[in-house]
């Protein structure tokens, strides 16, 4: 199978460019094709010439995705399952948020990290998703996006799949959506979530652009978190702490907390201390997420106020935090449901 035209970021174009015969600058014009008029075919780079749109078909595929499934909530979220090549299946949503349109895609098929509270988690990884077939996800919802002149402003790699166990890949789809001749997502407009990996933050610490960091956190001791994720087991808070250290150092940037609310498990006002007390003094704001109820996990939902009053305990020591809105409430929100149902689907 030739590779993906989508898989090469704008430097490496420009060197395939001049390996075949073409000037550098060439790239240019065809990094505005594929990103900016979203043309889905070579024969339609009319300002190319033809021996360059000829040598670009014999060597690349320029596929996009293919939609499966998609749900659409009454809050505006679009939740997307989309085809690969290998007949895999990814999940890529769309949030409608009051800053822009932001687009969650996913790292991995499938997720061996086992997450408790996880529907991802409930079919373990094949393989990772490669570079060109994340930019696919992301330009596949900016295309819908295109029948009502909307554009995507914001990608959180937060998906399914560990996106540090995936590392080169999502780096480079980092590259090619943040290139100004491209979708030019701004740095600061993208998101890397992690379960954890603290080799994966300290490689991330020193990457030369400004990209966010979020880490799912979800228990303020490692006990409880070891309960809920594997990975403390291997990595425990101190070893995760440390490796933030690292990052604080050498980025200056803040790191978002992702905590999951989840009934009678890590949601007293207990718990909100003990997270209060282990991440105070840190360059961090702590983003509660009400749990979505999956069907197989054991887990429910945390009532709004017992959310609220876990809100309230951290602001009054003195944390910033966002009690985030659910989204897509009504479809197969929770990361990982609509394949995994998809998938059963298939099985029966
Ligand atoms: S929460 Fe993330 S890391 Fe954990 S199982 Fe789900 S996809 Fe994997």
């Amino acid at each position: 199978m030739k590779p993906s035209i989508y898989s090469l970021t704008y430097p490496q174009l420009e060197t395939w460019c001049i390996d075949h015969g073409f000037k550098a600058f060439h790239a240019k014009n065809l990094f505005r094709w594929l990103y900016q008029k979203r043309v889905d075919s070579f024969n339609l780079m009319s300002d190319l010439s033809l021996s360059l749109r000829d040598a670009l078909a014999s060597d690349f595929e320029m596929k996009g995705l293919i939609e499966v499934e998609k749900q659409v909530s009454s809050d505006g979220t679009r939740k997307y399952l989309l085809q690969l090549e290998d007949l895999s299946m990814v999940e890529t949503v769309l949030m409608v948020q009051p800053y822009g349109y932001s687009v969650c895609i996913s790292s991995q098929i499938g997720c061996n990290m086992g997450c408790a509270f996880c529907a991802s988690g409930l079919i373990k990884k094949s393989r990772d998703v490669r570079a060109d077939e994340m930019v696919r996800q992301l330009l596949h919802v900016q295309k819908d996006l295109d029948q009502d002149a909307l554009r995507v402003s914001h990608m959180v790699v937060m998906g399914i799949g560990e996106p540090f166990d995936n590392y080169d890949h999502v780096m480079n789809t980092i590259r090619i959506l943040n290139h100004d001749l491209g979708l030019a997502i701004g740095s600061r407009h993208m998101t890397v979530s992690t379960c954890g990996v603290p080799a994966g933050i300290r490689k991330f610490a020193l990457e030369p652009f400004q990209v966010n960091l979020a880490i799912s956190l979800h228990a303020p001791n490692d006990e409880l978190r070891s309960s809920i994720m594997p990975i403390n087991r291997a990595f425990p808070l101190k070893e995760l702490m440390s490796a933030l250290e690292f990052y604080f150092k050498h980025s200056n940037r803040k790191v978002t907390y992702e905590y999951i609310l989840l009934k009678d498990v890590n949601d007293s006002v207990a718990h909100a201390k003990e997270l209060a007390a282990l991440i105070r003094g840190q360059h961090v704001y702590v983003n509660l997420i009400p749990y979505n109820k999956v069907e197989e996990q054991p887990f429910e939902q945390v009532t709004p106020q017992q959310a609220q009053r876990f809100f309230e305990t951290l602001r009054k020591a003195g944390i910033t935090a966002t009690l985030r809105m659910e989204h897509g409430a009504d479809i197969d929100a929770a990361c990982g449901q609509l394949r995994s149902k998809k998938l059963k689907g298939c099985q029966i």
